[in-house]
Order: C-alpha cells, then structure tokens, then sequence
C-alpha cells in the first residue's frame, strides 16, 4: 500500500534539489533563469501524482507507475510516499522551509553575478 505525501511537498523537494544541485555546481551563474529552472525540477518530483486529477484510461497507466519503485527517477517520489506518513505535514513544511530559504540565498548569489533589468516591459540579463 502506497501512502501519499502532499504534492506540494514533492514539489518542493524537486525545486530544492535542483537548486542545491545548480548551487553546488556553479551552475546558477551562468543559467538566467535558475528559479524557473528549479520550477521544472518540482514538476518532474510531482509528476507520478497527476495520476489523481487524470481521466480514467490515463490515471490507471500514471498510477501504475506511480506504484512502482520506478517512480523514483522522480526525485525519490516513491521513496518518500511509501516513508512518510498519510498527510503528514511536518516534512512538506520542512521542505518548503528549505525551499524558500534557498530562493532567498539564490536570489542574492544572482545579484551578485548577473545584472538584471526591466527596461519597457523586457527582462533582460548579463553576467558581471
Ligand atoms: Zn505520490
């Protein structure tokens, strides 16, 4: 029996190792739009638990795979669904801590390396 954590919290797992992950490799300096980037690693977390908002033939097919320990390539989603407790709220907290707290370091790493503007409605952005 598979138990769930709050997607939000899968979401936000996915978003802080992908920020650690540009972090820790620098990556973050050369990448304009790192907190998009670090978007698009919370939605691959929280992929295998689109099974729940589904139409059927597909919702049975994601929820296999969701099932499964190969729903792990997700950011450890089946590891962390079948460890935590039934809507448990401490470790989506946890991660949403961590999460926002990294957004902040992040956001003050890039001001440091990269000038962005919003000049006439464009964002731009050069690296220092
Ligand atoms: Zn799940």
């Amino acid at each position: 029996m598979v138990k769930k954590m709050f997607p939000i919290g899968h979401f936000a797992l996915g978003y802080t190792i992908t920020i650690i992950i540009l972090l820790a490799t620098g990556l973050y300096k050369v990448i304009y739009r790192d907190i998009f980037v670090g978007c698009i690693g919370g939605f691959v977390a929280i992929f295998p638990d689109i099974h729940w908002i589904l139409p059927e033939p597909y919702a049975y097919q994601v929820h296999l795979f969701h099932s499964s320990p190969w729903a792990d390539i997700c950011f450890l989603h089946y590891t962390i669904d079948t460890h935590v407790n039934d809507y448990d709220f401490f470790w989506p907290v946890l991660c949403i801590a961590i999460a926002i707290i990294l957004t902040l370091a992040l956001i003050h790493w890039d001001n440091r390396h990269k000038r962005c503007t919003l000049y006439d409605g464009k964002f731009s952005c050069k690296i220092k």
